[in-house]
């Protein structure tokens, strides 16, 4: 007997077009998508399509993944107009503020951003 499928996180079954998303980018690794409810004018989050749950879990496999989605990530902040002033965000765990368990860039722009953040 097989085990039965592991559910699908949230951001996959939006990869999968299951449910809707605002997709802004995708390729073999990584696609992205625009916050439901986003903190500032660009809110994008950037998501592999390898569903590691936090980046916690990426291990030394995920190297190449994890870099490839920083050069991303930049191209993305290019292309909606803030080549140079954007901000990316991993919140990893619940504690740090982590509510989807698929891990995930966000990535901020479009007004002043402080430091440190809250
Ligand atoms: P985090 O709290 O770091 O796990 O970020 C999860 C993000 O996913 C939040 O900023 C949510 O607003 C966003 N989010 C939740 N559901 C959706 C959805 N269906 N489409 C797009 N973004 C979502």
């Amino acid at each position: 007997m097989t085990a039965p499928a592991a559910s699908k996180t949230l951001f996959e079954k939006i990869i999968d077009r299951e449910i809707p998303g605002d997709i802004v980018f995708e390729d073999d690794h990584c696609v992205a998508f625009r916050d439901i409810n986003p903190g500032a004018p660009v809110h994008i989050l950037l998501v592999p399509r390898k569903p590691i749950a936090r980046l916690c879990d990426a291990t030394a496999d995920d190297q190449a993944l994890l870099g490839h989605m920083m050069l991303v990530a930049s191209q993305i902040a290019e292309q909606e107009g803030y080549g140079d002033a954007y901000r990316l965000v991993v919140n990893n765990g619940a504690a740090a503020g982590q509510s989807v368990f698929h891990l995930h860039l966000h990535i901020i722009a479009g007004r002043p951003l402080k430091w440190p953040p809250g």
